[in-house]
């Protein structure tokens, strides 16, 4: 597998005013869309730094994950993403080198990317998802 780049940073948070508030009037950053992902059960918030994103997510229902993160550790980091060149065999990849997967085929996640996740139990803590832009 290749990984290209760090696609994005997700971050959990209780208000995505308040905190889009905070990435653009204190880091000067300019969020360029705002999209709800109902299978998710989020509303995110994205910023771009050079090729990579901000993701902020804040949660549409607290029974959804990152509702039930928040309850669990509070706002913070919830996931980093890498950009993968194919999504489908980095995904055989990793389930053959036995590393746990949330989803193991690919689907949909914001901004039209194929999205996977792998378990934090495999991967030392971070929760990690590979995304590939079959969009470009
Ligand atoms: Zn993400």
């Amino acid at each position: 597998m290749k990984l290209t780049h760090i696609e994005h940073i997700g971050i959990a948070v209780k208000n995505l005013t308040d905190s889009i508030s905070y990435y653009e009037n204190v880091l000067g950053l300019k969020c360029y869309a705002i999209e709800e992902v109902k299978d998710q059960k989020v509303k995110t918030a994205f910023f771009k730094i050079g090729e990579t994103k901000i993701e902020l997510l804040e949660s549409t229902d607290p029974e959804g994950p990152i509702g039930k993160f928040i309850e669990k550790k509070g706002e913070g980091i919830h996931h980093l993403a890498f950009a993968v060149n194919k999504i489908e065999s980095a995904i055989e990849e990793v389930d053959s080198k036995g590393i746990k997967l949330i989803d193991k085929k690919a689907r949909k996640g914001a901004e039209g990317l194929d999205i996977a996740f792998l378990h934090p139990k495999s991967t030392g803590g971070v929760l990690t998802e590979l995304c590939e832009n079959k969009n470009k």
